[in-house]
């Protein structure tokens, strides 16, 4: 056969950076660059497929086809199937990448071909992917910026109530768990700083009581210090949001900070 009739494509190495070139389902790896040349061998030890692609890589020159194995096409289709999820979270960054990943395991069995690997083994994979597409992490937090869809629930609500640069502070809580909190009768607040997110010091969480006996978390705020006004700025703008938001106001004389 005609090598330059050879059909061939690049994909990204699962295990490694760089390229596997691709011919009739075996993969090859770049092994040496001459000046008018590319000479590549096939991925698996003790092969001795060798092939030869111009320097532009635009066409294969030479095949010397001594495949001792299979094609890895199980190894494709889980290259596939991860490219697929890749291709989502380009679209949709601010999804859980579970979500993501669920639909692709679910258009593999609808179309019965070959399942993506376990989400815990590609787990960090999507991430990175995911974290590709964030924007740049801003120096001060005088430079933050938050706009959709990254002040939003993963539902498209609105999730971000209020930014104050000057203060250093943000204040996220969505309407339904802004109404929660204004029907609660007792609130408790605890900080971390540990897991804080750069330019911040602090989340600061809000919790309130439902039913009387359920505690949850309703509200976060990222906060570039610990003081009093710090505080008094995250309660007095939930007392006043939820009033304006929720037509419900709770009082604030009996706080102890
Ligand atoms: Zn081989």
């Amino acid at each position: 056969m005609d090598p330059g009739a050879l059909k061939f494509e690049f994909v990204p190495s699962l295990r490694r950076r760089g390229k596997n070139l691709i011919v009739e389902g075996f993969r090859f790896k770049k092994n040496l660059s001459k000046p008018k040349a590319i000479h590549f061998i096939c991925v698996e030890q003790n092969c001795r497929s060798r092939l030869i692609m111009d320097f532009d890589q635009t066409k294969i020159t030479t095949y010397s086809n001594n495949q001792t194995h299979d094609p890895d096409f199980e190894y494709l289709a889980e290259h596939e199937s991860r490219h697929s999820i890749f291709e989502m979270i380009d679209k949709n960054p601010t999804q859980k990448i579970k979500s993501l990943y669920m639909i692709a395991v679910e258009n593999a069995t609808t179309n019965a071909i070959f399942l993506p690997p376990p989400f815990s083994k590609i787990r960090t994979s999507l991430i990175r992917r995911r974290n590709r597409q964030l924007p740049p992490i801003p120096h001060s937090f005088r430079d933050v910026d938050i706009v959709s869809p990254w002040s939003d629930t993963f539902d498209c609500q609105s999730f971000l109530l209020d930014k104050n640069n000057e203060r250093g502070i943000v204040i996220f809580i969505s309407l339904r768990a802004l109404s929660y909190l204004s029907k609660s009768s007792v609130i408790f607040c605890d900080g971390t700083f540990k897991t804080a997110p750069r330019p911040y010091e602090q989340i600061y969480t809000v919790f309130a009581v439902i039913d009387e006996k359920w505690k949850v978390p309703v509200c976060w705020s990222l906060m570039n210090g610990k003081t009093e006004d710090h505080y008094k700025y995250l309660l007095q703008t939930l007392s006043s949001k939820s009033e304006t938001l929720v037509g419900v106001k709770f009082e604030l004389s009996s706080l102890r900070l």
